[in-house]
């Protein structure tokens, strides 16, 4: 099976294929510049499903036969935030800020709530389009709270600011490994995952 994923973002290429490695499917994971490089989508969906939906389907349009083309859409929804950024939450200081920018302002909003519920869940929604049209989506939520201060150097996005319930460090003090093994796209990619080996079987 060919597998082709519909992200420009190097971060979840490299998360994805981690984690389809580990799982020891015979499938063949490749980046969108296999087929030309990721089409520019709009992302203007208000659910995570239907911007993930969006990036699948425009890959998969480019698709050779037999292949199926996959997108993540993702972003950390914060409770005293009436869950914001949430979709959100790549542009969430603006249509070209950084990471840093996205989890200052963050830190930003929330410092200036004072002493609030810092609590907040990752949401990851996987899609999964094949050649001849058939789709999936895979969900994982993964929860924990915001600290005051950055912490780690690894993963990205919001990662040094998110410490995973029942956990003491952030996603970005943790090896790959470890966060996959809770995180919300290691929750949703075990699920695809079961079902990638119930069709190949
Ligand atoms: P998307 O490309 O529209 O799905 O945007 C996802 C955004 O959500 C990323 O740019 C990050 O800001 C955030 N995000 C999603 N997953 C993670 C993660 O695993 N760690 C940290 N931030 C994440």
């Amino acid at each position: 099976m060919k597998l082709y994923l519909a992200t420009g973002n190097s971060h979840k290429i490299e998360e994805l294929r981690a984690m389809l490695a580990a799982a020891g499917l015979s499938i063949e994971v490749n980046g969108p510049t296999a087929l030309g490089g990721m089409p520019t989508v709009e992302e203007d969906q208000e659910t995570f499903s239907g911007n993930a939906l969006k990036k699948a389907r425009a890959l998969a349009a480019l698709l050779p036969d037999g292949a199926f083309s996959l997108a993540d859409d993702s972003g950390l929804c914060v409770d005293a935030l009436d869950g914001a950024p949430g979709v959100y939450s790549a542009r969430f200081a603006g249509e070209d800020a950084t990471d840093s920018d996205n989890t200052n302002k963050l830190l930003h909003m929330l410092g200036a709530l004072g002493h609030v519920d810092r609590s907040a869940a990752f949401q990851c929604h996987l899609a999964i389009v094949s050649k001849g049209g058939e789709e999936r989506v895979f969900k994982g939520e993964c929860r924990g709270e915001i600290i005051r201060e950055k912490a780690g150097e690894g993963g990205f996005g919001y990662d040094p600011v998110f410490v995973p319930s029942g956990f003491t460090k952030t996603f970005a003090e943790l090896s790959q490994s470890e966060k996959g093994g809770m995180s919300h796209r290691g929750k949703a990619m075990a699920k695809l995952i079961r079902w990638l080996e119930a069709i190949s079987n």
